[in-house]
């Protein structure tokens, strides 16, 4: 199932995709969570429930509902990978913007984190004018979420542990990341996480490395990588991060992006007001945001 979070002047719920419609599957079954992190938690008897209401549930159109970010506001922080696909760790590391870098192709998963306040649905703009030093770009990635609570998760067992697939766009502050060393800072301005437009449940994907990403502005191609190139695959984050921390049901972790961000040009090529960023993964679906 592809789940999305949405609104319409009845409130917000979770409903499923069906083509461009929304099964508005809690209009049969009332007692269905409404959040999609409370849906998360029920595992597979949520999705029990959701299969059984699919076939009666009323059927809305795109123009009458408002999709949301899957999880509009993220329990703790969006959990991301940095310098994950290997042409791009290069290009990285060749535009001087990572302060932090020891080695171009790291040994460990290089990780950080987005401030939950920074998530946006589809179609939301990514505001520019929180970047103080106007050095807005894109990265688009395949995020996982996490179904079950996972601590101490070997490699073999880690996808037990996998909801399901979203998009997320790590938008990055270049010269803030730069400048404050710590990556937070940069990651974080209001906005600069847009997620969506759904959730693809783990069973639809049972190999998301035959999927590919791609990214364009403003309809120009600038990202184009298969999810088999990480470097560090979802059952490696998975087992790494359990190992020292608990991994709770709803969090998302963003796993890198790939060759052609703005700062792999030369001049940089920033996002600018009126520009228009749209991320496919096949199987997830497009996150479209315009940018101000
Ligand atoms: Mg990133």
């Amino acid at each position: 199932m592809r789940i999305v979070t949405f609104e319409d002047q009845h409130g917000r719920r979770i409903g499923v995709l069906d083509g461009d419609l929304i099964a508005d599957v809690r209009a049969v079954d009332r007692t269905l969570a409404d959040d999609m992190v409370d849906l998360i938690g029920l595992g597979s008897s949520g999705l029990d429930r959701m299969r059984d209401a699919l076939d009666r549930a009323p059927r809305l159109g795109p123009a009458s509902v408002h999709v949301l970010a899957p999880i509009p506001r993220p329990r703790k922080n969006v959990i991301a990978v940095g310098r994950n696909y290997r042409d791009h760790a290069k290009e990285f590391s060749d535009s001087g913007f990572d302060a932090s870098e020891k080695k171009m192709i790291p040994d460990y998963p290089v990780v950080f984190t987005k401030s939950p306040t920074s998530v946006v649905g589809p179609g939301i703009a990514i505001d520019t004018a929180n970047d103080p030093l106007g050095t807005t770009d894109y990265e688009g990635e395949m995020a996982f979420v996490m179904g079950a609570t996972a601590r101490f998760v070997p490699r073999e067992r880690a996808m037990e542990h996998v909801y399901g697939y979203t998009i997320v766009n790590d938008v990055t502050a270049r010269g803030l990341q730069k400048r404050h060393v710590q990556w937070f800072v940069g990651k974080s301005p209001d906005t600069f996480c847009p997620m969506g437009p759904c959730i693809t449940t783990i069973d639809e994907l049972p190999d998301i490395g035959e999927s590919w990403l791609r990214t364009w502005v403003n309809g120009e191609l600038r990202q184009e990588a298969p999810i088999s190139a990480l470097i560090f695959d979802v059952p490696t984050l998975i087992a790494t991060l359990s190992e020292v921390m608990t991994l709770e049901p709803g969090d998302v972790i963003a796993t890198g992006t790939g060759l052609g961000v703005g700062i792999g040009f030369d001049p940089p090529r920033y996002l600018q007001p009126g520009d228009r960023i749209e991320i496919a993964i096949d199987g997830i679906g497009r996150l479209v945001n315009p940018v101000i």
